[in-house]
């Protein structure tokens, strides 16, 4: 049983403030009905959840039940796996039964330092306990700290803080036109359109959906922001001719796109993008939600290729599985960006920054790159011997812990199966690649084991599957 000890302010007599303890009974809070309202956390007992392997924190709900529920009180935008998750820890997930999982999802890309971390969590309860939100009216020191940081181990200068990928992406956007303003004062009409890339994915809201390759996503909400031209990623020439012209405001790339089926730019290709926007005035926008922060065993996925972006965007592993987005700038951006220009009322507060400074320090330290690194090539490496002779499987691609296997049929079915066997994996691109984007504190031992899953389960590609 987890304790924690709240004082109480008694609504009825306010001048008496009772400390009163509270249990965590049966994963509920119990407080006294006796108009009692809790003001302020005092103290909190922090241990690793004793319902780590037991999913007791599940509401005394079964599957099947918050599945029929979710299909009753959720908007239907989510094709769920039907696994009710209750807990984790490290690499591992519990389902409201009890049944065990390795996970190789990371929330899609996110728990970097897989699940209740004691860092993490205590850099969270402690923040908690002290301020948790303030809006941008006020200063904090987290969100401070965290700049100085995010700065410090990268090409930026300043920091601008949102509250996902796609808002992060959003802010580039308006970033960028704002530059082209500023940096046109003349009175002639500034840059003011966009170059993305085929497979590309930079999120949901409607500027950022304007960049996003996949017409599905698009087209039932259109009209999206006018002015984006799609070109083939890796197409050089293409991508220069249209920099050239001189109305493209910035350039938004995945140095590794991880939705569109975990491909990787050349060195060629993004050094060539510089260039010409370089040339042009236009912007370099490297969008790393995906593949930054050690996920590629590199800090930031552009350092192996040596090229450096005028704004980086990132969100998933940064606070650790907390909301955050970041997009990271060079003084010449920021310069052009005035009061008002942009905000947000959540982003950038105490307890997602603290959170992300515990996630960035252990992430950052090249100990820990390198451990990304040779686990990911030993992964590949056993994933080519163990599956590479499988007809169905055409490639095994990807940096460190970012890895693709291309199949010539949809892995739905191997997903599926890997499910059932205790294994959690993803998909990407048309459904035909799954994604494997695990915790970067995996073990060899857990790699070992999720390539055996997958090899048993591979069968299942042969069972009656059409892509
Ligand atoms: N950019 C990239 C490269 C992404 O992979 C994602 C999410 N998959 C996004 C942006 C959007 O992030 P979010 O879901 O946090 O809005």
């Amino acid at each position: 049983m987890t304790s924690i000890h709240l004082f109480l302010n008694n609504s009825i007599s306010p001048a008496t403030n009772l400390a009163r303890s509270i249990k965590l009974q049966n994963g509920r809070f119990s407080i006294p009905s006796n108009g009692s309202r809790v003001i302020a956390c005092a103290n909190v007992d922090v241990r690793p959840p004793d319902s780590v392997s037991s999913g007791k924190l599940g509401f005394g709900l079964g599957s099947k039940e918050v599945v029929e529920a979710e299909g009753r009180v959720l908007v239907g935008t989510y094709a769920r796996a039907p696994v009710v998750l209750s807990s984790g820890k490290g690499c591992k997930l519990y389902d409201v039964e009890g049944r065990e999982y390795l996970d190789m999802t990371s929330g899609i890309a996110v728990n970097a330092l897989g699940h209740g971390d004691p860092d993490w969590v205590r850099a969270v309860m402690e923040q908690a306990n002290t301020l948790t939100h303030v809006s941008n009216v006020f200063y904090s020191i987290p969100q401070v700290e965290l700049a100085k940081r995010l700065i410090a181990c990268s090409f930026s200068d300043r920091v601008f803080f949102t509250n996902s990928g796609t808002e992060a992406n959003e802010a580039a956007i308006k970033f960028a036109r704002k530059f082209q303003r500023f940096s046109h004062p003349d009175g002639k009409e500034p840059p003011i359109e966009f170059i993305s890339f085929t497979n590309s994915f930079h999120g949901r809201t409607m500027g950022a959906l304007a960049l996003t390759s996949k017409e599905h996503y698009r087209s039932p909400f259109e009209p999206v922001m006018p002015g984006v031209t799609f070109l083939e990623y890796g197409n050089i020439q293409a991508a220069r001719e249209l920099i050239q012209c001189g109305k493209i405001a910035a350039v938004f790339v995945e140095p590794i796109q991880g939705e569109g089926g975990i491909y990787s730019a050349t060195k060629e290709f993004l050094q060539s993008l510089r260039t010409a926007c370089d040339d042009a005035g236009s912007l370099l926008v490297f969008d790393e939600v995906q593949c930054g922060l050690g996920r590629t065993g590199y800090l930031w996925a552009h350092e192996a290729y040596g090229v450096f972006p005028d704004i980086m965007t990132l969100a998933k592993p940064l606070a650790g599985g907390l909301p955050i987005g970041a997009v990271l700038v060079t003084e010449r951006v920021a310069a052009a960006i005035k009061f008002g220009d942009h905000g947000s009322t959540f982003a950038g507060g105490p307890l997602v920054c603290n959170a992300a400074i515990a996630v960035l320090d252990k992430i950052s330290k090249p100990g820990f790159l390198a451990g990304v690194s040779r686990k990911g090539e030993y992964f590949k490496e056993m994933l080519m011997q163990k599956l590479g002779g499988n007809s169905h499987v055409r490639e095994v691609r990807g940096p460190g812990l970012i890895i693709g296997i291309e199949l010539d049929v949809s892995a739905s079915p191997l997903v599926d199966a890997c499910r059932n066997s205790g294994l959690l994996i993803l998909t990407a691109g048309k459904g035909n690649v799954v994604r494997l984007v695990p915790p970067l504190i995996i073990s060899e031992q857990e790699l070992d084991h999720a390539a055996e899953i997958l090899l048993k389960c591979l069968p299942v590609l042969d069972e009656g599957n059409s892509n």
